[in-house]
């Protein structure tokens, strides 16, 4: 049986990301509670609003745990907002699960009406990869251990430091499912059955 894969099911873009893993065949866990983030193998945090999460996180519990599993290396990709909560500091503010090097910036591309799409390689991933930015943060700065994947007008879009991976960007609002995959194979380091 492969990994089973939870997606933070709080808030914001949930439902797509566990479409996408289910249609790369992947065991799939929205999570809740403090007993579906122990069941979970890797967790996905979702796009939607940081302090939203930050609060809700709070309130169900989970904090704590969280910040603990991501430690004790559980692979965990945060997209958008979920790169906001990873982050080792926010410029403004104090850092949320402060679990990776980098610096963000919330909403640094400006508000809703700048939400726009461009096209990135992304190292492991591949060439023409459709990034959609929603109210995007941006990385304005990486520490050592990071490792930069995909860049975007001089600045990190993509990023991974060991179990963790970061997108400002959206894969799970695209039909390309090679983010994902390599979310999947490769941070996770399990088998996906992919139709080529
Ligand atoms: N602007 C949001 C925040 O600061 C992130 C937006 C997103 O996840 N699409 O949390």
């Amino acid at each position: 049986m492969g990994p089973l894969i939870g997606v933070l099911a709080l808030q914001g873009g949930v439902e797509e990301h566990l479409s996408m893993l289910r249609a790369l065949n992947v065991r799939t866990l929205p999570v809740r509670t403090l007993a579906e983030l122990e069941e979970a193998d890797a967790l996905i945090l979702p796009g939607g609003e940081s302090p939203a999460h930050y609060r809700l996180l709070g309130r169900l519990g989970l904090l704590e745990r969280l910040r603990q599993r991501i430690c004790e290396g559980m692979p965990v990709w945060g997209t958008c907002a979920g790169a906001i909560l990873l982050a080792g500091r926010i410029t403004g503010q104090e850092p949320i699960l402060h679990a990776a090097d980098y610096t963000i910036e919330r909403n640094s591309y400006g508000g809703q009406l700048s939400s726009f799409r461009a096209v990135v390689s992304v190292k492991g991933v591949g060439d023409a990869f459709p990034a959609v930015f929603i109210r995007a943060p941006r990385i304005i700065e990486t520490g050592k251990g990071v490792a930069v994947l995909s860049s975007w007008q001089g600045h990190p879009v993509a990023c991974r430091q060991a179990h963790i991976l970061v997108t400002t960007f959206h894969p799970e609002l695209t039909t390309d499912g090679r983010f994902h995959r390599y979310f999947i194979e490769s941070v996770v380091g399990a088998d996906c059955k992919v139709e080529p």
